[in-house]
């Protein structure tokens, strides 16, 4: 069985480099003896180089956006390989907020190619704004993985990781509603349909986790009945105490 994954996604958070370091250094030294599961945090670039001359072997650094191509005239853009030069792993790409800000499945399915081939491993976040009645949401999100993963190979699998984050859910979505285990669950399978219909068995490689507003009173629930390998999480992941206590719940959780 392959390692359940706890991300954390800090968003542009926090304002300084100093409280950056105190919130990851603080997670560092309370997940020494985490042995059964793999945690990353993407952090804002501007913290990575800080952040690796902290030492430890049980976080990975990840990115929360990438561009295309090397290097280049693209004023502003970061690309996935001064990312890996820079050492992060992973890469957010297609987050809600990014999807909000105009990027669509065309330019996160490039993204993804470039990362993937600057080494780093993608985490895609689809999800649907709303729930209808009808269920279209179903195929909202299967549109979104057809489109953002057009032209991945088979041989990409084992380094893609998707996340399912339904946008009423995500902590600052005005209105929000929670998710449940169920809602998670059910999507979960879905996607994993989405993947073995595209990939054939090499999609079982795939991780598939949940986010939206989980915090350290439900991440169990969803770990035990979501359906996940994990979980994606924004705002708790900036407490040192609720993302150890989630991080935590995961290692007591895996085999
Ligand atoms: C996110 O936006 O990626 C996320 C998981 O946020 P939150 O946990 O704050 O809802």
């Amino acid at each position: 069985m392959s390692k359940k994954i706890i991300i954390g996604n800090w968003k542009m958070n926090p304002l300084t480099g100093k409280e950056a370091e105190r919130l990851f250094s603080g997670v560092a030294k309370e997940i020494s003896r985490i042995k059964k599961i793999d945690v990353v945090i993407c952090v804002p670039n501007i913290f990575l180089d800080k952040l690796t001359e902290i030492r430890t072997s049980k976080i990975k650094l990840g990115a929360q956006n990438a561009f295309i191509g090397e290097t280049g005239a693209f004023t502003g853009e970061i690309s996935g390989e001064m990312l890996y030069e820079a050492r992060a792993r992973y890469v957010i790409l297609g987050h809600s907020e990014r999807r909000e800000m105009g990027e669509g499945n065309a330019d996160i399915n490039q993204k993804i190619k470039a990362s993937l081939s600057a080494g780093l491993r993608p985490i895609l976040c689809v999800g649907e704004n709303l729930r209808d009645e009808n269920h279209g949401y179903f195929n909202s999100v299967k549109i979104q993985l057809e489109e953002c993963l057009a032209g991945v190979s088979k041989n990409s699998t084992s380094k893609i990781i998707i996340a399912y984050e339904p946008v009423w859910a995500i902590s600052t979505t005005p209105n929000r509603k929670d998710a449940t285990a169920d809602d998670s669950r059910e999507m979960s399978i879905f996607i994993r349909k989405v993947l073995s219909d595209k990939f054939g068995k090499d999609s079982s490689h795939i991780k598939i986790l949940y986010g939206g507003s989980v915090n350290e009173k439900d991440a169990s629930e969803f770990l035990e009945n979501g359906g996940v390998d994990g979980l994606l999480v924004g705002k708790a992941s900036l407490s040192v105490k609720k993302f150890v206590e989630i991080i935590k719940t995961c290692e007591g959780l895996s085999k």
